[in-house]
């Protein structure tokens, strides 16, 4: 059954087959629905009207109403131009025409009055508005244009065929005309008279010609709600859906593994947080349905302890467990720090990365088998079909924002008919409402505490002036027996260049420091010789490291107490942050230096001054949010749950982001199916939307 909306645009009046090959094009739009659905960005006041005496070249429009005077046309052929005086009460300014100069001359009636609407400008020392709109008082009163004026974005190809703003506003206010009483409603009825909501067909007429702000908040607010509610409920059905659909292991027992770890071998106490999360955990295992939890945590809060015990707690229960690490460097860490934890408790633990030599790989594929391995550690080479276990209850991802859903996925198919238990650990925090709407159908635990006795890291930034300064403080640092990391960016686009940068800097370091020992570790290195690089400065031998960001993830140096970021404008904020990490993991107080050029944009000095400010990286999180627009945060393309979002804003509408959320949870726990007769519209919606951008089958 097709609908009004769902018709092609090309058949809109006005609109015409090669205008809709643009609209499509250019926007993505095809049909009468996607057009309105296509918000304005902004709204230009119509009610508004200035004095010739108050107009300032900085205004960005200016509405004036007065009477037009004279008229004459300047120059000759290709710089001939139209100039009309106009005049209010209060002085007299210039309309100009440069373009169908014949047709205005026609139109124009002297000493009428008009309403002029544009852009001003100074042009030998008068006030000017080039191409204006103008409107007599009674066409002013006849057109069906609401007292603020949507404006639209275009580009440059559309702007070129003369789709402009103007040129979208009309269609929508003739679309909106044909579409009286056809626009069907999206929600329904219990849900619009709960919370009072604007209904459709009157939402996206305000949204597009308001008549007061009243009206356009409750559009925007209803438009919003929808938005986020959908996505939300869609990934709550899904969250739903795989509870029902999945039974969990069971994992009863608290058994010997767990307590003898806990007891004796624990080197200190659990915070508080973490024995919180690991309750929140055991809680997940103990029920009927799989585990499916993020868990978030600041670098240096203690995630892989937390992934210790709760292997132990597999193990406890006859179940094996594989912790997944994106880098090869970082599945050596773990499996390093891992054995040496559990060393004397018997436990075989085993290392599969890309390295891992055919023979080894041969008797660890075996040992998985038959169950004799019980954790075992890795890169994505565990995902490989070759890799099968006997009995795999748990599955760990760290660093989750470089796997996403397709490959988790992967993982859990590791098991015929139960899927393992899946913890997720993550280092990058995720503002709320990116996380509810990203990582919305897991369970989410934060660690929101670092071990006692840590220092916070001191951050400073630095202009070029101080690099003696610097110097002379790395001098001192390093004389005190303090390691330290120098950072140089590698942004692949310019990577020859940065490279050389970096060998440069290497140079310049060598010869700053003549008595000290330097490491150099790049992407580009072969992973042997990065390997070792990174071995002689955690074991001392080197007292400097001069790198890329390849160490940004969860390298552990507790020695290193001094991180110099040079060019650190060109550093996004979660990666400064993740860079910082690095750094205060031992007992010395520790520092971050943030090295910059004095040619800075306003967004980077506010990066490099929100890093100076906290150490606290939900702010942090959230602050790179408002900067950057959660889309292009890392993870969100990765994720594998594609969102679009046409007028909510994840950084500014977290409120109704949370209301959505929980009406959503509201009528799923109701009914968890969608089955009554209300929630129809809504079962049709989240069916209609499977083959868009949400991939359902990789996850179910
Ligand atoms: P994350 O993975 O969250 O960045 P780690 O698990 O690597 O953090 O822990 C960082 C450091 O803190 C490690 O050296 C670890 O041994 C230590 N650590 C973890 N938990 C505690 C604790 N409760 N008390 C003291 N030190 C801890
Ligand atoms: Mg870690």
């Amino acid at each position: 059954m097709s609908e009004f909306l769902d018709q092609e645009i090309k058949f809109l009046p006005g609109v015409g087959p090669k205008r809709a090959e643009i609209l499509f094009k250019e926007l993505k739009i095809k049909t009468f629905r996607d057009l309105i659905y296509y918000y304005p960005y902004k709204y230009i006041d119509r009610t508004k009207f200035y004095k010739i005496s108050d107009i300032r070249t900085e205004m960005a429009y200016i509405q004036v109403k007065g009477v037009l005077r004279a008229m004459e046309t300047v120059g000759t052929g290709g710089k001939q131009r139209l100039v009309a005086r106009f005049s209010d009460s209060t002085g007299t300014m210039e309309l100009v025409w440069f373009r169908g100069i014949k047709w205005q001359k026609e139109q124009l009636r002297m000493n009428k009055t008009y309403i002029v609407f544009g852009k001003p400008a100074l042009f030998s020392g008068r006030i000017s508005v080039v191409h204006p709109e103008m409107e007599t008082e009674e066409e002013m009163q006849l057109k069906p244009v609401g007292l603020f004026q949507g404006h639209y974005n275009t580009t440059e190809k559309m702007k070129k065929q003369f789709l402009t703003s103007k040129i979208i506003n009309k269609f929508q206010l003739t679309l909106l005309g044909l579409a009286k009483g056809k626009i069907r409603e999206t929600l329904p009825e219990h849900l619009i008279t709960q919370l009072k909501l604007m209904p459709l067909e009157q939402a996206l007429s305000a949204i597009h010609k308001p008549e007061q702000t009243t009206e356009l908040k409750n559009a925007t607010f209803r438009l919003k709600f929808e938005e986020l509610f959908l996505i939300q409920l869609k990934i709550l059905a899904l969250k739903h859906n795989r509870k029902q659909k999945f039974k969990g292991f069971y994992f009863e027992k608290v058994g010997y593994n767990f307590n003898t770890f806990y007891e004796k071998f624990l080197p200190f106490e659990l915070t508080n947080a973490q024995k919180k999360v690991i309750k929140e955990i055991r809680r997940d295992v103990n029920g009927t349905s799989q585990m499916n939890r993020l868990l978030q945590g600041d670098v240096g809060s203690g995630k892989t302890l937390v992934a210790l015990m709760t292997m132990l707690l597999a193990m406890d229960n006859e179940f094996q467990s594989c912790l997944m690490a994106p880098t090869e460097i970082l599945a050596q860490q773990h499996y390093q720090s891992i054995s040496k934890m559990l060393d004397g408790m018997g436990i075989n633990v085993g290392l599969l990365t890309g390295s891992t030599k055919a023979k080894q790989r041969k008797i660890l594929h075996e040992a998985l088998q038959s169950g004799a391995m019980q954790v075992v550690i890795g890169t994505h080479a565990l995902i490989e079909d070759t890799v099968s276990f006997n009995r795999l209850g748990l599955v760990i991802v760290d660093e989750q924002h470089r796997f996403g859903v397709a490959q988790r996925a992967k993982l859990w198919k590791k098991n015929d008919l139960i899927p393992p238990h899946i913890l997720v650990m993550t280092a990058t925090p995720i503002p709320r409402t990116l996380a509810m709407t990203v990582y919305g159908d897991l369970e989410v635990s934060v660690i929101d505490e670092l071990p006692p006795g840590r220092k916070p890291i001191q951050t400073m930034h630095f202009f070029e002036n101080r690099r003696a300064q610097l110097n002379r403080f790395l001098q001192q640092q390093i004389d005190k027996g303090t390691q330290v990391y120098i950072v140089f960016p590698l942004i692949s686009e310019s990577e020859k260049m940065d490279l050389k940068n970096l060998e440069e800097g290497y140079r310049h370091i060598s010869d700053t420091f003549p008595d000290y020992q330097i490491s150099m570790v790049h992407g580009k290195m072969k992973p042997n010789l990065k390997e070792s690089a990174m071995q002689a400065f955690k074991r001392g031998e080197t007292q400097i490291m001069v790198a890329t960001t390849v160490i940004e993830v969860g390298v552990d140096v507790p020695n290193a107490a001094v991180m110099v970021i040079e060019s650190a404008e060109r550093f996004g904020l979660s990666q400064l942050h993740q860079l910082r990490g690095r750094v205060g993991r031992g007992a010395e107080q520790s520092y971050c230096i943030l090295m910059s050029s004095y040619k800075i944009s306003s967004e980077s000095r506010k990066r490099l001054e929100t890093m100076v400010r906290t150490n606290d990286g939900f702010e942090i999180a959230e602050v790179d949010m408002k900067l950057r627009g959660p889309g292009d945060l890392e993870g969100t393309q990765q994720s594998g749950v594609g969102f679009d979002l046409k007028i909510a804003n994840l950084g500014r509408d977290g409120e109704i982001l949370q209301k959505a959320r929980n009406i959503a949870n509201d009528i799923l726990d109701d009914d968890p199916l969608l089955q009554k007769e209300q929630n129809q519209l809504l079962l049709k919606n989240l069916l209609s939307s499977k083959d868009t951008s949400f991939d359902w089958s990789s996850i179910s």
